[in-house]
């Protein structure tokens, strides 16, 4: 079998380095430790990047200053909630609208609710989740990565967000569903979407609160593609 690109890239570059945030100030999902388990199983076999963690307060301190960035190409904000203790908030923003990698996951964007440079940065903020509901999810763009290989719509049960400060035009929606999951009202309602911030790439997908979810073959696909467009290892095609 030959090898895809994807693989021979990656045994001549060097593994981009990733800092994966688990630091929580709110609410704490019991998934977190899955949702690392799954991003290191990701990592291990796609080579193409590395992981390190900032899990406390401390490690926070140490590993996201603007000089510690240096030696990341990216971050990923792991469930993470309020307001984390960033020692330079304005310039870890800054910091990837100069070319860096953002990857949130779920509750990333209950993060920072004070913060509106991050908010406009990540491309909305968690509002309301009901109870957890199956929804029909709908691929809006099947030519990104962080959507190659998914069905065009699939049944998915999970605890489903509402965002406020969400501007359609500001992102580009990845998945959507068309009816609200709570009152069935018709309508586009985003679960996943990409952006730039600058000349740096964001993506992120507020499904994964269920450990189930974010082990499941399709969660893996679609989050690994999400990682690898905004390392710029992947493009949409
Ligand atoms: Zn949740």
């Amino acid at each position: 079998m030959a090898a895809t690109p994807a693989l021979q890239a990656a045994t001549v570059a060097a593994p981009k380095k990733l800092l994966v945030v688990s630091v929580t100030k709110g609410f704490r999902h019991e998934s977190i430790p899955v949702i690392e388990k799954v991003l290191q199983g990701l990592a291990d076999q796609n080579r193409a990047f590395a992981l390190d963690y900032a899990r406390t307060d401390e490690e926070l301190a140490a590993k996201a200053t603007v000089k510690s960035l240096v030696g990341f190409d990216g971050v990923v904000f792991a469930s993470t909630t309020g307001d984390l203790p960033l020692p330079d908030r304005d310039g870890f923003v800054d910091w990837i609208a100069k070319g860096h990698a953002f990857v949130g996951i779920h509750a990333a964007t209950d993060t920072f609710p004070g913060f509106p440079a991050y908010l406009d940065m990540i491309g909305g903020q968690f509002k309301h989740h009901g109870p957890q509901t199956t929804v029909e999810v709908f691929v809006r763009d099947p030519k990104s990565p962080a959507t190659a290989g998914l069905p065009k719509s699939w049944s998915v049960f999970d605890e489903i967000y509402q965002f406020q400060r969400y501007d359609p035009a500001r992102v580009h929606l990845l998945l959507a569903m068309d009816k609200h999951p709570e009152t069935g009202e018709a309508g586009e309602l985003p679960l996943a979407w990409t952006r730039s911030h600058g000349r740096g790439r964001v993506f992120y997908t507020a499904l994964g609160h269920r450990e189930d979810v974010l082990e499941a073959d399709w969660y893996k696909a679609h989050l690994l593609g999400g990682i690898r467009w905004a390392l710029g290892l992947d493009e949409a095609h």
